[in-house]
């Protein structure tokens, strides 16, 4: 198995030198201006290791072939698209730009690659591969963890290009999934890494779904001493295009000002209900306590039972009667 990995690692460290060297030679003219477009400097497409997957069908095939290493192998940690009906193989990553995932200890375990256009689709991951699985790695830690002595927070953002441009502002603590939603595995690895977790996702309807459902994943993970905070960008603007309009510092003001996840829980609540009728406040209640009922007992949960309470008049007492009605199937 650990052989298995190393084999992987190093064809997969082989692939990501040949994307870099192709971004720097003459076929990858359009990838580099197209960097340039979008603002990236020299300085952060070398801390990334951002390269070029030229639009040919068999390059990094031929060249990985050259270097002794099989079709098969190239399939398997998904450089190569095994086409069934022909039989045929081709390189998966053709006239992209591509960004290298790495592992934490700064191993290339797979790659994203963006198009220089509008064709779609506009990102393509690695398929699940030995080294790879998607619901498990996030995108930029291991240059966060690289660039931070001690890394107290992290922000988790949704794209490769928002984390990249933080960086480049001076915002070294973010960190993306990988086109999928966040994992109970993704927030169990940030949570040994640090004690504070911003989530900051798009401003659009997708955006502001994937909080939700970041709520809702980090509940059971709220044990003492944790934090959970959630910043949402004004309508149509992503952390990339944000940061290079505001810069640094306004930016990190709005990371400080960040809901905590105590507010954003009794916004959601709150949502869509008349809180002066008691049907919108009844709704309000079981919302809530549909949330609690995830979160490990604590002082935060004492305290948003107690807030509860407070906002809603009823005694605390009525809760606990409540969780022993709903109580969450053991795991
Ligand atoms: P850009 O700024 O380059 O246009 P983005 O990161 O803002 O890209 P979004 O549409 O906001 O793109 O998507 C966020 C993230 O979701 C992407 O960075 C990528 O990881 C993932 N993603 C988007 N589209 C796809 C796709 N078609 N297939 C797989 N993953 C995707
Ligand atoms: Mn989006
Ligand atoms: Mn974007
Ligand atoms: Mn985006």
């Amino acid at each position: 198995r650990q052989q298995k990995r190393e084999e992987g690692v190093n064809l997969l460290e082989l692939a990501s030198r040949f994307f870099r060297e192709r971004l720097a030679l003459g076929g990858g003219r359009q990838a580099r201006e197209y960097l340039e477009r979008r603002g990236l400097s020299q300085e952060i497409i070398r801390d990334f290791g951002v390269g070029y997957a030229e639009d040919e069908w068999e390059s990094l095939k031929r060249y990985l072939l050259e270097q002794g290493i099989s079709e098969a192998v190239q399939v398997e940690y998904g450089l190569l698209v095994h086409r069934e009906e022909t039989g045929r193989t081709y390189d998966r990553f053709r006239d992209r730009v591509v960004f290298p995932i790495r592992d934490w200890k700064g191993r290339t375990i797979a790659f994203g690659g963006r198009v220089l256009g509008d064709a779609k689709p506009k990102y393509l991951n690695s398929p699940e591969t030995p080294v790879f699985h998607k619901g498990r790695e996030l995108y930029g830690l291991f240059e966060a963890r690289q660039a931070n002595r001690q890394l107290s927070r992290v922000l988790v953002v949704e794209g490769y290009m928002d984390v990249v441009a933080l960086a480049q502002f001076g915002i070294r603590n973010a960190c993306a999934t990988l086109g999928t939603a966040l994992t109970n595995d993704h927030l169990q690895r940030l949570f040994r890494l640090v004690d504070e977790v911003v989530f900051c996702f798009d401003g659009d309807n997708a955006g502001r779904q994937a909080a939700r459902r970041s709520l809702q994943t980090a509940l059971p993970s709220m044990i003492d001493g944790r934090q959970v905070r959630f910043l949402f960008l004004p309508e149509g603007e992503d952390p990339d295009t944000l940061v290079r309009q505001e810069g640094q510092e306004a930016f990190e003001n709005r990371i400080t000002c960040a809901s905590p996840l105590s507010e954003f829980l009794f916004e959601q609540a709150a949502e869509g209900r008349d809180l002066k009728q008691v049907e919108g406040r009844e709704r309000f209640v079981t919302a809530v306590l549909d949330a609690l009922k995830h979160l490990p007992e604590g002082v935060l949960k004492s305290l948003l039972l107690k807030e509860l309470s407070v906002r809603s008049g009823i005694e605390p007492s009525q809760f606990a009667d409540w969780f022993e009605k709903h109580a969450v199937p053991a795991p």
